[in-house]
């Protein structure tokens, strides 16, 4: 599985967390972040916020 935070692979051996996320249409899914403070990457995978303009 894909870590949502740091876009980078989550190994078998490497503890991760469930994140359930709730799209706008009220679908669920359920999202995976490592445990450890992985570094986040500037992009739009993780949609903890909007960030308008530059
Ligand atoms: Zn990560």
């Amino acid at each position: 599985m894909i870590c949502t935070r740091c876009d980078q692979p989550i190994r078998d051996d490497e503890p991760y967390e469930t994140v359930p996320h709730y799209g706008a249409s009220g679908a669920g899914a359920t999202l995976h972040v490592h445990v450890r403070a992985c570094d986040p990457v500037p992009q739009q995978t993780y949609p903890s916020r909007y960030r308008g303009g530059v």
